[in-house]
């Protein structure tokens, strides 16, 4: 070993024993029971099982899970057993030793984490599974054991978020999509909302990396204009504030990057009209613990001596808390600048919960007082419990499902009897049906709704009294699954369907055999392949089906095709493609031979010959992408934001490869574009003329509808690429009568 090796050694040798002692402090001052040996003994053990191993950055190993522990004892308020589970965490899937190892040194609980958080290879829950997918419902499944599995592994995220620049592109996309698919949405599920708020933007910084640059760039060049806003705003609040007596302090909070421009997309608006960037955060240290809601109300009283609140933006958060135990009191108020500026009021506590979710619960757990939100948490692991107890024999339907089941905000609805129920925002009739009991679902026959009829995919609103009208002929139809919104409505009518397909398949079966006998063909597995595929059915089951529902009655072509008359025979239907016109001409390279890491460069020539454009999102030049390597050896582009393109990150993320553009505006794409305004003559000449004469490109079609004064319209162009779009877009807002202008995604 050289003299600079030495020395680098033990530089290393004295960071890790810093990294480690810092944690040992953070724990100590923490209100957890002192058990500083076994954490000492987790430690020693986990380094020396990563001894010699180096991460992609370049550091020793054991730095990851000393990180990880640090998050889960310092941000997340997690106790030893957590601690020592994080420290150990990845030492039974990267070294020798086994969980068994594990459970003898540190016992049957930290063990059992450690189990929960190593990944498993093989297909456990059935061949179509994804690795990807099983490792989710692994997870889930002790999960719902144990909640502490789920928040190290949040930690374990946080952490390779956090380190993310060190992975190649393509692994870079795989692990920000699945970032942003499944672990975001379960920070926040979990209300760990700080945590939230960095995994979406640490995602979306790798994912579209100049758009990230620009809004950070604008929020800090209109920094200044909100400090200004800010201290104008709150200084009469403070002073008010100060005479009641009231023991507080006040912040600015400023909406992260990924936020706006989620916003920027879904509202189809500009960074400049993004009102709420700025909002004002008032923690106070209740007089009385017991009375800390009343207090909330006081002060907003306070506030609207000052200043006129908006009538209809006030949440109460506090009565009726969030499903992740955030409580507080929103209020919208209008500021002497003419602004809305919205006002969070919690106390030291609320905010506590509100920061570090279910953990900083417990802490309070045991200070005697009732906890609906407790409750609302237990519901929630029951009910993924339930989902994976229902087998779901495809992994992405899977991830779907769980998904549904994240992104919930709540409505309060009543039942006939005055009992109120939490359910997600734009769930039906239906939903509630089967949240009730799954017998009442599957004989839904509609609702009352505050006494009115209404069909079962009626959407629910916040204080509705529903009765469910149920009849014992009803039958679960699969169109129910078109505007179902909940994951429990989706999984028992799957699960209803399977069964009717049971039933069809084995009536379908004994009409085949009757056939081949009647026509003295034989009951083989071959003849029975020749007619699915005569019929351009996937398989046998497929064929089942279609004779047990009728919707197929074997004949003489059957017989054909089984004697041997050749027919011709469609392709088979392609989910990520659909069109087949646009099948690559030249052969790719195979997948387990392609350069992974290397980024695809995609030219004028090689975009039609080499490549799909992936059907669903229709990526153009500019658009910030990826590809995908199929089944079928094709690789299809999708746009990086692609929600088909999110779930394929979080089920095949190792098919994802790198790619960018290197085009030159010698081809020409089709892009819908969106435009609504105030009807007026000529408005729509002005717009053709724009588009056509003064930027010189192509409209393909345009559909426009008017009414009572407003038109709505979709303008197909033909332009070249992404800039092309913006100019049309830029160009055309600043036609008087138009309102909203932007491209389809
Ligand atoms: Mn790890």
């Amino acid at each position: 070993m050289g003299q600079d090796d030495e020395i680098k050694t033990m530089n290393e040798e004295a960071a890790i024993n810093a990294a480690f002692q810092d944690i040992l402090d953070i724990y100590l001052a923490s209100q957890h029971r002192k058990k500083v040996e076994l954490i000492t003994k987790a430690f020693n053990f986990a380094r020396q099982a990563h001894k010699g191993v180096r991460r992609h950055s370049g550091e020793p190993y054991i730095m990851h899970p000393l990180a990880v522990a640090r998050i889960v004892c310092a941000e997340i308020g997690l106790g030893s057993t957590s601690i020592c589970a994080a420290l150990l965490h990845d030492v039974v899937e990267d070294t020798d030793y086994t969980v068994e190892d594990i459970r003898n040194l540190f016992g049957e609980k930290i063990a059992m984490i450690v189990d929960g958080l190593t990944k498993i290879s093989g297909g456990v829950f059935g061949m179509q599974a994804s690795e990807q997918a099983e490792n989710f419902k692994k997870l889930l499944l002790t999960m719902s054991e144990d909640i502490r599995v789920i928040l190290i592994k949040i930690a374990d995220r946080l952490h390779n978020m956090r380190t993310l620049e060190f992975m190649p592109v393509n692994k870079q996309y795989k692990i920000a999509g699945e970032t942003l698919y499944i672990y975001a949405p379960i920070a926040y599920r979990l209300g760990l909302s700080k945590i939230k708020t960095e995994l979406e933007n640490l995602s979306f910084r790798y994912e579209h990396p100049e758009e990230y640059a620009k809004i950070e760039k604008k929020i800090e060049k209109t920094q200044q204009e909100r400090d200004v806003l800010y201290s104008e705003f709150t200084t009469p609040i403070c002073q008010s504030l100060e005479k009641m007596g009231c023991k507080f302090y006040i912040i600015g909070r400023v909406k992260s990057p990924y936020s706006i421009w989620n916003k920027m997309q879904k509202k189809h608006v500009a960074f400049e009209d993004i009102y709420d960037i700025l909002a004002v955060r008032i923690i106070f240290t209740p007089k009385d613990i017991e009375d800390e809601n009343n207090e909330c109300f006081k002060i907003y009283n306070a506030i609207t001596r000052i200043y006129d609140a908006h009538p209809d933006r006030l949440r109460d958060w506090l009565n009726k808390p969030r499903a992740n135990g955030y409580r507080a009191l929103h209020a919208t108020f209008m500021s002497k600048r003419g602004e809305w500026i919205e006002v969070q009021i919690r106390s030291e506590r609320m905010n506590e919960v509100a920061e570090q979710g279910i953990a900083a619960h417990w802490k309070y757990k045991n200070q005697g007082e009732a906890d609906s939100s407790e409750g609302q948490l237990d519901n929630w692991l029951h009910t993924i419990k339930e989902i994976l107890d229902d087998p779901q024999p495809n992994a992405l339907d899977f991830l779907d499902t769980i998904k549904l089941n994240l992104f919930a905000t709540e409505i309060f609805v009543f039942t006939p009897k005055g009992e109120i129920k939490t359910m997600p925002q734009n769930c039906t009739a239906l939903d509630l049906a089967y949240s009730i009991h799954t017998f009442l679902g599957n004989h839904c026959i509609g609702a009352k709704v505050n006494h009115r009829l209404v069909s079962l995919n009626h959407v629910l609103n916040s204080g509705d009294q529903v009765e469910i009208l149920t009849s014992n002929s009803q039958h679960v139809d699969a169109s129910w699954l078109t505007f179902v919104t909940t994951a429990k409505a989706r999984t028992k009518i799957q699960a209803a369907l399977r069964r009717q397909k049971r039933i069809l398949q084995r009536d379908g079966e004994e009409l085949l055999a009757q056939f081949l006998e009647k026509e003295e063909l034989g009951n083989y597995s071959n003849n029975i392949e020749k007619i699915w595929k005569q019929h351009n059915l996937d398989s046998r089951e497929q064929l089942l089906e279609a004779i047990g529902s009728g919707s197929i009655v074997l004949g003489s072509d059957d017989k054909d095709a089984l004697l041997g008359n050749k027919k011709f025979r469609f392709p088979s239907f392609s989910f990520f493609s659909r069109s087949k016109s646009n099948k690559p001409t030249a052969e790719p390279e195979r997948f387990d031979t392609v350069d992974r890491k290397r980024p695809l460069n995609i030219t004028d020539d090689t975009l039609h010959s080499s490549y799909i454009i992936a059907d669903c999102c229709k990526p153009i030049p500019g658009d910030d992408i990826l590809g995908y390597y199929d089944e079928n050896n094709r690789i299809v582009i999708h746009k990086r934001k692609c929600p088909i393109a999110d779930t394929l990150k979080s089920s095949h993320g190792d098919r994802i490869l790198a790619a960018n553009w290197d085009t030159h505006r010698t081809l020409h794409f089709q892009v819908p574009i969106m435009v609504k305004g105030i009807d007026g003559i000529g408005v729509l000449n002005e717009i053709t003329t724009i588009i056509y004469q003064e930027l010189g490109i192509g409209i393909q079609k345009m559909t426009i509808e008017s009414k009572d004064g407003i038109f709505e319209g979709t303008i197909w162009v033909n332009v070249h690429d992404v800039e092309e779009v913006r100019k049309i877009c830029d160009t055309l807002k600043k036609v008087k009568n138009i309102q909203t202008i932007a491209r389809i995604d």
